[in-house]
C-alpha cells in the first residue's frame, strides 16, 4: 500500500509550506486508498520546541488536514518524534561504520575552519578535507571506544553522476563530486537530517516521499544511503516551491508565512486549503474553487506544473471572498463566531474594556482593533516629543526584531522586549509606548496595549508593526 508523510521541524511558526506538501501527501496517499503519517523531525534540539510541535498539530488540524499515524496519534511504527529513536539511529550508523561506508571523524572545530579559510582563500567549495577518512578502521574504533569527541561522516563517490529519478523532472544527474562527506551523527550523538530521514522513511515503511523542491540538491546523499543499507528506495516526488508575486522563494519578509496568521486574519481553513491546492496543481477542468473531497477525487500528481506556483495574499482573499459568500447566512455567522466572536477570545478582552466603557455602545470605537487585519495607521499619532523619523523607526524596527524571537508569547515577555529597547536606545519605556499604540490600536490611547499585544497574539502584532514600518 502507498505510504506518505509530512516531516515538519517543530523550529518555529507552522509554515505555509509544510501546509502544502502536507496536503499533496495527504491527497497522494488518500487517492491511493493508503496512508498518510506525520513524523516530527526534532534533531536539532536547540531549535525545536513542544509549542512548536503543537502548533504544527493545530494548524494543519485548523486545515482539515488528518494523519493517520503520528506523535498525538500512535500507530504501529512508533515512536514518531525523532528525538525519542536516538538508540535506532546509533545502531544503524554503528552499521555504515562496521561496513565501510561511514568513518569517526575526530577533526576539531579549529582544524575545519582552518581547512575552509584555505579553500575559501583558494576559490574552491568549502568540503570536508577526508582527513579521518584515512584514518586505520581499528585505530579509529580505538578512540571511540576510549571516549573521544568525534562525528560520524558518510563516504560518498568522488566521480560519477548520481541519477535522481523524480516523479516530476524524470531523470535528474547530478556529479558526485558536488556531495561532501555529510555529517550523519552529531558530537552529541544525535543523527542528523540525512541519516534520520533516510532510516525512518524505511522503518516507518514510507512508498512515496513528496518534499519540497530545496531537497533536490541533495538526494544523492539520500539515495546512497539507501544503497549502503541495502534499502530499496522510495518514489521520490520534489515539489516546487511557494513563491512570493515577485518570484522569490516565499518569506516571511514579503508574505506572512505561517498558517497561524491566516487564521487570525479570518480565512476560512477551506478557502486556505482550496488555496494551497491551486499551488502548482490544477483541477481538470480547471476550476478554481473545490473542496478537499474534489481535490481528493480528482487527484493526479502529473497534473503538478514545475513553474513556481505563486502564493499571492490577494489572490487567497479573492478566493477566500468566493467561499464566504457561498455560504449560508446560518454558516456565515456560525463562521464569524467560531474566528474571533466566541465567549473566549470576548473574556479574554472583556475585563480591558469594562473599566473603560460607560456604555456598551462604546465598546466598538475602543476596542475594533481586536476584529481587525490591520488598523488605519495615522501619520500624527508617529510624532514624537522626543525622537526624529529616523529614531521612531529605528525604535519600532528594535521592537519588531525582539518580538520576532520571543519564544512565550505573554504580557511579561513582550514587557521586556520594548524594555529592553528602550535600554538600548538610551530611552523609558513609556517613550516608546505611544510608538505601541500608534501601531496596534491605531489610536492615541486604548485600554493597555500591552495587554492587547498579549491577547492579539504573535501574528497579528508583527504584522501591524511591520505595516507601520512600511
Ligand atoms: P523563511 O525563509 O520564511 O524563514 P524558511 O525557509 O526558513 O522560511 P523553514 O523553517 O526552513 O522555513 O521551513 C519550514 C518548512 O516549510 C520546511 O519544511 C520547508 O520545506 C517548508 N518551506 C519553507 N519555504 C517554503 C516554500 N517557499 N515553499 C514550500 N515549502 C517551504
Ligand atoms: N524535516 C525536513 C523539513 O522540515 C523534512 C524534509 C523531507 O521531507 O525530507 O523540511
Amino acid at each position: 500500500t502507498v505510504r506518505t508523510r509530512i516531516a515538519p521541524s517543530p523550529t518555529g511558526d507552522p509554515h505555509v509550506g509544510t501546509a502544502y506538501i502536507a496536503l499533496f501527501n495527504m491527497c497522494f496517499a488518500r487517492q491511493h486508498g493508503g496512508q498518510f503519517i506525520l513524523r516530527i523531525e526534532d534533531t536539532d534540539q536547540v531549535r525545536s520546541s513542544r509549542e512548536s510541535e503543537q502548533q504544527i498539530y493545530d494548524s494543519l488540524r485548523w486545515l482539515g488536514i488528518e494523519w493517520d499515524e503520528g506523535p498525538d496519534v500512535g500507530g504501529p511504527h512508533g515512536p514518531y518524534r525523532q528525538s525519542e529513536r536516538a538508540d535506532i539511529y546509533k545502531k544503524h550508523a554503528d552499521l555504515l561504520v562496521k561496513n565501510g561506508h561511514a568513518f569517526p571523524c575526530f577533526c576539531s572545530a579549529e582544524r575545519l575552519n582552518e581547512v575552509r579559510a584555505e579553500q575559501m582563500a583558494n576559490k574552491q567549495t568549502p568540503a570536508y578535507d577526508g582527513y579521518c577518512s584515512h584514518l586505520d578502521p581499528a585505530e579509529a574504533q580505538k578512540r571511540v571506544d576510549a571516549g573521544e569527541s568525534h562525528v560520524i561522516r558518510m563516504r560518498v563517490p568522488t566521480e560519477g553522476v548520481c541519477v535522481v529519478e523524480d516523479m516530476l523532472r524524470g531523470k535528474v544527474e547530478i556529479g558526485w563530486d558536488r556531495m561532501d562527506m555529510q555529517v550523519l551523527m552529531k558530537a552529541d550523538g544525535l543523527p542528523t537530517y540525512f541519516l534520520a530521514n533516510v532510516v525512518d522513511d524505511h522503518l516507518m515503511g514510507i512508498t512515496h516521499v513528496l518534499r519540497g523542491e530545496e531537497w533536490l540538491p541533495s538526494a544523492p546523499k539520500l539515495i546512497a544511503l539507501y544503497e549502503y543499507f541495502g534499502w530499496e528506495q522510495p518514489t521520490l516526488c520534489y515539489m516546487p516551491l511557494l513563491r512570493n508575486p515577485d518570484k522569490s522563494k516565499l518569506s516571511k519578509r514579503k508574505n506572512p508565512t505561517s498558517v497561524t496568521f491566516y487564521e487570525r486574519m479570518g480565512y476560512l481553513p477551506e478557502a486556505m486549503l482550496n488555496y494551497l491546492g491551486r499551488m502548482g496543481w490544477s483541477m481538470p477542468d480547471e476550476r478554481e474553487k473545490f473542496t478537499l473531497e474534489e481535490m481528493i477525487e480528482h487527484f493526479d500528481i502529473n497534473r503538478v506544473s514545475l513553474g513556481g506556483p505563486i502564493f499571492d495574499v490577494e489572490k487567497l482573499s479573492w478566493l477566500n471572498g468566493q467561499w464566504l459568500r457561498e455560504l449560508s447566512v446560518e454558516a456565515f455567522a456560525e463562521a464569524a463566531r467560531n474566528w474571533a466572536f466566541n465567549n473566549d477570545y470576548l473574556m479574554k478582552i472583556a475585563p480591558h474594556v469594562q473599566g473603560r466603557v460607560e456604555t456598551f455602545s462604546e465598546i466598538a470605537p475602543l476596542a475594533g482593533f481586536f476584529f481587525s487585519g490591520s488598523v488605519p495607521l495615522d501619520p500624527e499619532l508617529f510624532k514624537h516629543k522626543k525622537l526624529d523619523e529616523k529614531q521612531v523607526r529605528q525604535a519600532m524596527q528594535i521592537v519588531l526584531w525582539k518580538l520576532e524571537g520571543l519564544r512565550q508569547w505573554n504580557k511579561d515577555g513582550i514587557t521586556a522586549c520594548i524594555n529592553e529597547t528602550a535600554e538600548l536606545l538610551e530611552l523609558k519605556l513609556r517613550d516608546i509606548m505611544p510608538l505601541m499604540f500608534a501601531s496596534i490600536t491605531g489610536q492615541a490611547s486604548s485600554v493597555s496595549v500591552l495587554d492587547a499585544m498579549a491577547i492579539l497574539g504573535p501574528d497579528l502584532t508583527r504584522f501591524r508593526l511591520r505595516q507601520a514600518l512600511e
